[in-house]
């Protein structure tokens, strides 16, 4: 039993319960009312085609695909919901449903290029210009810094990685890249519901992973974060895995990052891969508070609601995710925050669309301040 087949009791349990407790967080629902575009419905139409009373038609399909796989409906639920919709999204295209044309082509990219984004791939290593970064090789440094495709080949959401670089160089940590080889994690294949192909590309960069002796992976999104913990572990493999945010935080507490406190308020966005789906809630603020004052949302840490960008919503259905950007943005806004801090190049990109809040990434904020500390040092040691 694989694939939808392996949830068939808790759709089942689903279907007897309806309790409908789903419904509250979740964004797409409370967007577009519409009940089968919200887990309970979207349950009954996956047991519905085991048991062969439903047929796959356009409003199943889109049942499948309008869903940011946020996991806020986990939240409220025993079940595991947002592996269900993954398993229907592959479970379609088994069954000959053509990938939605827009998830198609990330694929193909992903393939020809190495990234989702139709970027050469000598594009993936220009941020490390500069920089001075030794390329992992074997028996050579055992922890790896992983850029991610989209924050690598994008301007200017690879000034993130530039940040983060030097934050670790700062505080002495020795670390490598994988420059122009770095691998996708895959974490597009496995939202679009393309399995085989994910299950290949995790078994193909696990095998890159232990060739280069690698130890630990410090991965700069959080795609790539629950991606590859999931994945790594899954396969029994030793390399640990975090993200960025996790690490700097640790040096910033233990005074390897000086950095100068504003009075700024800034509220900060947990990129759901990150938060309630990886479990990182603290390390972002523990920077945010070290930096500013760190004002909530009200929805926040497990209950905070999704930018938007996930899971191939951002391409699929561009008004809705926009929408949910827009709403989001208002929360935040509705803080008195004078900034909107992430930690996500999804999130981000998704922010930056909507006009009238700042929008910034946690490590650039944490670089700049931790820069104005040592310009305000060197003025006064010329002072004296
Ligand atoms: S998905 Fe969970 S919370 Fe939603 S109706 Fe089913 S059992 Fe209830
Ligand atoms: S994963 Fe998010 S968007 Fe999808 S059904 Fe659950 S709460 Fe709604």
């Amino acid at each position: 039993m694989s694939g939808l087949e392996e949830f068939k009791e808790e759709l089942e349990t689903c279907f007897g319960t309806s309790c409908g407790f789903c419904e509250r967080g979740c964004p797409v629902y409370q967007d577009l009312k519409v009940k089968t575009l919200c887990m309970r419905g979207r349950n009954r139409t996956m047991l519905g085609l085991l048991q062969g009373k439903f047929e796959i038609t356009p409003a199943v399909v889109q049942a499948a695909f309008e869903c940011t796989l946020c996991g806020n409906c986990d939240r409220w639920c025993a079940l595991k919901n947002t592996d269900h919709t993954q398993a229907f999204r592959e479970y379609l295209l088994k069954h000959g449903v053509e990938p939605m044309k827009e998830h198609s082509s990330l694929a193909l990219s992903l393939k020809n290029y190495g990234n989702p984004w139709f970027q050469p791939r000598s594009a993936r290593n220009r941020w490390t210009k500069g920089l001075n970064i030794p390329k992992a090789a074997p028996a050579q440094q055992e922890v790896l810094f992983f850029a991610g495709c989209t924050s690598a080949v994008t301007k200017p959401l690879n000034r993130s990685l530039v940040a983060t670089a030097r934050l670790l160089q700062k505080a002495g940590v020795k670390f490598s890249t994988m420059g122009q080889d770095e691998p996708c994690c895959g974490s597009t294949l496995l939202r679009v519901g393309q399995t085989d192909a994910f299950n290949e590309l995790s078994a193909a960069n696990l095998k890159k992973f232990q060739a280069l002796g690698i130890k630990k992976i410090v991965t700069a999104c959080p795609g790539c974060y629950t991606t590859l913990k999931k994945s790594l572990e899954g396969a029994g493999s030793k390399i640990k895995v975090t993200h960025a945010a996790q690490e700097i935080a640790q040096l910033v507490k233990d005074g390897k990052i000086k950095v100068k406190k504003s009075t700024e308020r800034m509220t900060y966005h947990d990129p759901c891969h990150l938060g309630r789906l990886g479990g990182v809630f603290d390390d972002p603020r523990t920077i945010v508070e070290s930096v500013a004052t760190l004002v909530e949302m009200p929805n926040n840490r497990y209950e905070s609601r999704c930018c938007g960008a996930g899971a191939g919503l951002q391409t699929a259905f561009p008004k809705l995710s926009k929408n949910l950007a827009f709403k989001r943005t208002a929360e935040a806004k509705a803080t008195g925050a004078t900034t909107l801090v992430t930690s996500c190049p999804f999130c981000e990109t998704q922010f930056r669309t909507i006009p009238g809040m700042k929008v910034v990434d946690l490590m650039e904020l944490l670089l700049d301040s931790s820069q104005d500390i040592e310009k305000n040092n060197g003025q006064n040691k010329k002072a004296i």
